[in-house]
């Protein structure tokens, strides 16, 4: 059995004496395929001052160099893409093309860092004063920690580190122990695309490395993705103990469907956003929302649908739709399909108890679809984070707005129209961080940013983009004045330059 243990200053690091560990599983199969090392808070301190270690020198650096190291990493991580996106299948159980797909989206976020000498020229005011000038240059925050989640092992890292180590800073990432392997494997390119030893780390762990990096006194910026409750509590840890912290959560997005979308382009969209990576994530749709009488419609096409999912291995060709990450997270999905059912719900396509002939013991549920959802149940109310699509019927374009803004999340948000008013409407007054008009599932461009609305996000900056190169770098504003412009005599008032 293999034990999957840390990168600590550019090597891998086993267990220490008294270290916890974990199992992984093949969702797939349900065989346990390695453990996991959870890292005691000394190995995370040993991580911090590797990083802390390595800053001086990469931080002053120039820019142009650390973007080199960039372009040569993406190119690494196409040429392993398979080898990556086979381990993201044994470890998440998502479909390997599902697994190449966020492979891509992650290097989007290199390519953009690629460009940080142009990102990070200053400002430059010349005779703010006679014969004084002012500069504000961005410069590196210092060590930089990122905990991910479990459902994009490779993408969501490569949201935080390409930006955070092209604007100079070192990294220490806390990948999600359910899927720790990857994370080790982005280690070695960036190593062998030539990243100085200690710039960038990984620790495997649970609470007690989250913990450590949150009260690590060498830690400036936290960055983190994952549910809500955690979330919570990880931003106000962090800024409790005086760092700068980003962290995006839970979501329930909404697919508002109006009466004059194409229906069968409509239901694609449903389908890939709903069911795709078995609904584990955070930019799924697992809200529909018929409005105007356009539900029998929709319906009529979604069920056979729905009811035809092809759901299997990651690794087979035809699987749509592999099984979920874990038993108890199968079991908890089950249990909202059933509390939608005690609720009232009108289960269309029940996808529970299915069982494939050859992997018994792996974690599926078929796709589950209601009608007649309710806001105040469960199944509205809750981010399943599974393959669970409900619908709810209301009047008019001004109830779906209502319904999407009063949501306790704002991640993202979308509607299906041929009518641009009624695009307008909605993208001007819906309450969410990221739109899609006839686009179901708006994950934004590396040179755009990523981030949603209300308890989708705590914090004021969106991931990667010039809001990453904002996190990740503070403002240094010098204002100079040369000896043949120096006046004679001491001020005693507040100077103001003229
Ligand atoms: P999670 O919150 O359970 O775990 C995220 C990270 O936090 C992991 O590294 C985990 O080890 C750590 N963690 C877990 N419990 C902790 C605790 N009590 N104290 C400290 N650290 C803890 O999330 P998950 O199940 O891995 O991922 C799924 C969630 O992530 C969903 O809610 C999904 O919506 C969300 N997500 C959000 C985004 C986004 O950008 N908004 C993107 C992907 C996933």
């Amino acid at each position: 059995m293999d034990t999957i243990g840390h990168y600590i200053g550019g090597t891998h690091i086993g267990a220490t004496a008294g270290e916890r560990s974990a199992a992984t599983f093949n969702p797939a199969t349900g065989e346990q395929i390695a453990s996991v090392l959870l890292a005691s808070a000394a190995t995370v301190n040993e991580a911090v001052q590797a990083a802390a270690a390595a800053l001086p020198t990469w931080a002053s650096t120039p820019a142009p160099a650390r973007a080199r190291v960039m372009f040569r990493f993406k190119e690494l991580v196409e040429r392993n893409m398979d080898r990556i996106a086979a381990l993201i299948t044994r470890e998440h159980g998502k479909t390997i093309d599902d697994a190449k797909g966020e492979i891509i989206r992650g290097i989007e976020v290199v390519e953009f860092a690629c460009g940080i000498p142009h990102l990070l020229k200053g400002e430059f005011s010349d005779q703010v004063g006679r014969g004084i000038d002012t500069f504000s240059m961005r410069h590196p925050v210092g060590v930089c920690a990122g905990i991910t989640p479990f459902n994009f092992p490779a993408m969501v890292p490569m949201w935080m580190f390409p930006m955070a180590l092209a604007c100079g800073n070192t990294f220490v990432l806390k990948p999600s122990e359910k899927d720790p392997s990857t994370a080790l494997v982005l280690a070695e390119l960036l190593a062998e695309a030539g990243l100085p030893k200690g710039v960038f780390n990984v620790v495997n762990g649970d609470k007690e490395a989250v913990d450590t990096l949150l009260a690590h006194p060498k830690v400036a910026a936290v960055s983190f993705v994952g549910s809500t409750l955690v979330g919570e509590y990880v931003y106000r840890t962090a800024c409790a103990h005086g760092k700068r912290a980003q962290a995006l959560c839970g979501a329930k997005n909404h697919l508002v469907v109006m009466p004059d979308a194409d229906l069968d382009k409509t239901v694609d969209a449903l389908m890939g956003a709903g069911y795709g990576s078995a609904g584990e994530r955070c930019m799924a749709v697992s809200v529909a929302v018929a409005v105007g009488g356009v539900g029998d419609a929709l319906m009529e096409r979604l069920v056979p649908r729905v009811q035809a999912l092809k759901v299997g291995p990651g690794i087979d060709k035809d699987s749509e739709m592999g099984p979920l990450i874990t038993k108890e997270h199968l079991a908890k999905v089950s249990g909202y399909v059933d509390s939608g059912v005690a609720e009232g719900a009108k289960l269309v396509v029940d996808g529970r108890g299915l069982k494939l002939q050859g992997h018994e013991n792996g974690y599926y549920i078929g796709g589950c679809l209601f009608d007649d959802v309710k806001p105040e149940m469960k199944i509205y109310k809750e981010e399943i984070f599974g393959p669970v699509l409900g619908v709810v019927r209301v009047p008019e374009l001004g109830d779906a707005l209502k319904l999407v803004n009063e949501h306790e999340y704002g991640n993202g948000a979308a509607i299906f129209t041929a009518n641009g008013d009624a695009a307008r409407a909605f993208d001007y007054g819906v309450q969410a961080g990221m739109v899609g008009i006839n686009v179901p599932i708006p994950v934004p461009i590396a040179y755009h940013s990523f981030g949603g609305w209300k308890r989708s996000i705590f914090g004021d900056r969106n991931v990667y983009g010039l809001e990453g190169v904002g996190f990740y770098t503070r403002v240094k504003t010098t204002t100079s004045r040369w000896p043949g412009g120096l006046r004679g005599g001491a001020e005693f008032v507040m100077p103001v330059l003229a």
